[in-house]
């Protein structure tokens, strides 16, 4: 296989531990194949012209980084206004939330046209192209417009929804034709799987030559679950870090009289945290012996704030936590600590380590990475225990947690209930079974199954 490219919205130098581990999945895959990682450089031009940006391209250890800036305009139309105003809240089942403003959409374009040219000049014959998430679905379209022949795939993080809600987005025709541009396409879970063939079978005339093979537009698609994972000995290296044990024992010693529960996130409508708390809130009315001991710590790090959706939220949050807090707290006891800050990812192992629970129930998301982490970061001879949406797509890997529908509150207050309860012996087999699963399907697993499918897939 050639040389590997990776596009994606951002992009990470993989040699800095505070990237996370795609970033050092891909990095590692990129420096095998001496790459190149390209995508927006994170500056805004504030009088810049929409369609142009410069570019920046400088060297990272073997591989190449490749940058290009936005306008102001480019920026809020295409990221702020399409794929977060738009796309990410109907992928996530939010068409209440979406705003399909019809200005969007040419930003949208306009930039991933002008990412293919920047790209498309940097580009060598035997080149394989991975291009990654919602940001950039209509990228190999452009590409291919301007004659370029290398094998391309595509891999959607977020869901993608059932074809009736994809089907209210105006554009949904071109966005779905955009990815038979493609010759592979990844999703997270057999269910987005389910939904593209569903979406294919009901609102186009392809030809559905298989489970994973469709045919449409003079081109030939194989589509596939690629559940993605989490770098398992980079996690476990980051655990026996001074900061992580630090964020242990000063978690402990803090919470020695008190029972921890954890929610870790971005501050996002997709991750059910409203709902969460108001579960919180039945297990103490349900459950009185949790009364001056169950603690909710709930991290929620700041996130597209100038989308409006997310200032709603951060304000219903912040009435939820005082409610709680002031209907059941006590001088000596807080029930909710709510924290608008992220925390720094080599302190995060403690962090989940300290706790008794874990509470990873969004409302759907693509798969849900933290669930992963707070297994691995548990101690396996006396491991706290996840509880965990079925919608996400991390419940399709992780049957041994314990799963909730979100929505009902005081199904979840019982769950919250029985895993602050479960014996040791039945945490352990539940820890063990889910360790085994994130080991063998772990990031890399993720990334060679994709790169091999695509190299499988005989050139264009
Ligand atoms: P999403 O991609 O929607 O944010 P995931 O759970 O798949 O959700 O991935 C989130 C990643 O970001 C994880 O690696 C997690 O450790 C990290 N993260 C999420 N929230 C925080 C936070 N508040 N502080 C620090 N890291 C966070």
């Amino acid at each position: 296989m050639g040389r590997l490219v990776v596009v994606s919205n951002r992009i990470a130098d993989p040699r800095k531990t505070a990237s996370g581990g795609l970033a050092v999945a891909l990095g590692q895959a990129l420096e095998s194949s001496g790459g190149l990682w390209f995508g927006w450089s994170g500056k805004v031009v504030e009088d810049g012209t929409p369609g142009e940006g410069d570019l920046h391209v400088h060297q990272a250890g073997k591989v190449q980084l490749a940058t290009v800036d936005l306008s102001r305009e480019d920026h809020d139309s295409y990221y702020l206004g399409y794929s977060n105003g738009v796309l990410w809240p109907v992928f996530h089942y939010r068409l209440d939330l979406a705003d399909f403003d019809a200005g969007y959409i040419g930003g949208y374009r306009r930039v991933n046209q002008m990412f293919a040219h920047k790209l498309a000049s940097l580009l060598q014959p035997d080149d394989v192209i991975w291009v990654h998430d919602y940001h950039l679905i209509p990228l190999a379209a452009e590409l291919r417009a301007m004659g370029c022949k290398q094998r391309m795939g595509f891999f959607l993080h977020i869901p993608l929804p059932p074809p009736l809600i994809l089907a209210a987005v105006p554009a949904h025709d071109w966005l779905m034709r955009c990815l038979f541009a493609y010759d592979l396409v990844g999703f997270q879970s057999e269910s987005d799987v389910a939904h593209f063939s569903r979406y294919v079978g009901t609102e186009t005339s392809a030809d559905i030559l298989g489970e994973h093979e469709f045919r449409a537009y003079g081109k030939t698609l194989q589509v596939q679950a690629f559940p993605i994972g989490i770098d398992v000995d980079e996690f476990v290296e980051l655990g026996k870090g001074r900061e992580s044990q630090d964020m242990f024992n000063q978690m402990r010693t803090e919470y020695s009289r008190r029972r921890l529960l954890l929610g870790v996130e971005r501050l996002d409508y997709s991750k059910g945290l409203p709902q969460r708390l108001k579960a919180f809130r039945q297990l103490l009315q349900d459950y009185p012996e949790n009364l001056g001991s169950a603690t909710l710590i709930q991290i929620a790090a700041p996130s597209r704030e100038s989308v409006d959706a997310y200032a709603a939220l951060k304000q219903e949050l912040e009435s939820l936590c005082g409610a709680i807090n002031g209907d059941h707290g006590e001088l000596d006891w807080m029930p909710v600590r709510y924290i608008h800050r992220s925390v720094a990812r080599k302190r995060l192992p403690g962090l989940y380590r300290a706790a008794s629970v874990a509470l990873v129930t969004p409302l759907r998301d693509g798969m849900n990475l933290v669930a992963k982490e707070f297994i691995v970061a548990q101690d396996p001879d006396d491991p706290g225990v996840l509880v965990l949406s079925r919608f996400a797509g991390a419940a399709e890997q992780m049957k041994d947690a314990l799963l909730v529908n979100p929505y009902d509150t005081s199904g979840t207050a019982q769950t919250m209930q029985r895993a602050m309860q479960m014996p040791l012996e039945e945490r352990q087999r539940r820890h063990q079974a889910l360790m085994a699963g994130i080991r063998e399907h772990d990031v890399h697993w993720w990334r060679e199954r994709f790169l091999n499918a695509l190299a499988a897939i005989p050139a264009p």
